[in-house]
């Protein structure tokens, strides 16, 4: 099987060069174990932080040995007498082509009429963050203004959509053109944060919405996090569900000039992982898989083809290049 590696933990921005590909011959399959073919992989941001050799909600990866993460594929032979040759499953064996795993590592994929990579996505794990980060932590009611950050991108562009459908004011903070558009066409506001200090974004913001918001879902943390916070009505929530424009940073980063701004307006900001939150996965999908197969919620991909092309795929999250969620098809 042919997988990726590093063998050194990257400062800053990662080159391309960091990522090896390799090859070896797998091991017997044992009692228990399941291979399996990959046909689509998902590359994520949290992978960054896995990169460092530091634990922190996750065990960082090995050196030298195979980079991990979701992936779903087919049963190709099973010593496992829950899976047969055949079956389309869900697992974290990603970053390589053939993946060798102890059966209670690998789950089948639910049978909604959805192609098999949105279980990566839109009903994997960027969706149940959305929906998880929505309605726990934030606690969204019905009607509250609602701003997001990396409002274009897996996460984001499920949160506006699940906000809108029962919001007041939604908006959306993005970088890329083809992300505002896309936000506008949903009948969201969209802001773009490109060329714009923390004021400036929270003036726009205060032109989107005067009245100020009830939820702000945090995808990118600093001067996005400092312009919510002087957007935000009295008994605001903050999900904090991310902040990728720490995650490349090198320096440790100024906080946001304002955070006098949550006692000002008595909000709460709250952290959240959303494994942590897992139990809800069940309910997310019974609601969300019908929405989905629909049609009515609409979700994007930006795929990349071949294993050789995870790193670049990877890479690219931090330069917003992919609409929705970022896939590699083998
Ligand atoms: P996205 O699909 O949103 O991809 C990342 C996007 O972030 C890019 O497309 C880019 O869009 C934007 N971005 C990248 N760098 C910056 C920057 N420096 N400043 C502003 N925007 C930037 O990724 P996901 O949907 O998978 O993840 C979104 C966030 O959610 C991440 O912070 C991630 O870590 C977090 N997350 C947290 C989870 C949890 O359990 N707490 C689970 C899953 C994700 P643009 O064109 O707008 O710049």
């Amino acid at each position: 099987n042919r997988y990726f590696t590093i063998h050194e933990h990257p400062e800053g921005m990662p080159d391309r060069e960091l990522f090896q590909l390799e090859a070896a011959e797998l091991p017997a399959l044992q009692e228990g174990e399941v291979r399996i073919r990959n046909t689509w992989l998902s590359v994520d941001p949290y992978m960054r932080g896995r990169m460092d050799g530091v634990t922190t909600y996750i065990e960082p990866f090995t050196l030298g040995k195979p980079l991990e993460g979701a992936a779903v594929g087919e049963v190709i032979e099973s010593r496992d007498s829950r899976f047969k040759e055949g079956d389309r499953v869900r697992h974290m064996g990603g970053w390589r082509d053939i993946a060798q795993l102890p059966g209670d590592q690998v789950e089948p994929l639910p049978t909604f009429d959805v192609p098999p990579q949105a279980y990566l996505g839109v009903l994997g794990m960027p969706g149940t963050t959305a929906w998880v980060g929505l309605n726990v932590i934030a606690d969204m009611q019905e009607g509250d203004n609602v701003l997001v950050s990396a409002a274009g991108g897996a996460v984001g562009s499920l949160a506006v959509q699940l906000a809108k459908a029962k919001g007041g004011t939604v908006v959306g903070i993005a970088g890329d053109p083809k992300k505002l558009e896309w936000l506008e066409s949903h009948g969201i506001k969209a802001i773009s944060y490109r060329g714009k200090d923390a004021r400036q974004l929270s003036e726009a913001l205060k032109d989107a919405c005067p009245e100020g918001f009830d939820v702000y879902y945090e995808n990118v943390g600093g001067d996005c996090l400092e312009a919510a916070l002087d957007n935000l009505r009295v008994c605001a929530r903050i999900a904090i569900c991310g902040m990728i424009s720490r995650y490349n940073a090198e320096g440790p980063a100024a906080g946001p000039a304002n955070l006098a701004m949550l006692l000002i307006r008595r909000a709460r900001m709250q952290g959240f992982i959303v494994f942590d939150h897992w139990e809800h996965h069940g309910d997310f999908l019974n609601e969300f898989a019908p929405r989905v197969a629909s049609g009515e919620i609409d979700y994007q991909e930006t795929v990349m083809d071949g294993l050789e092309s995870t790193p670049d795929a990877f890479l690219a999250l931090f330069t917003g290049r992919n609409q929705g969620k970022m896939l590699v098809k083998l």
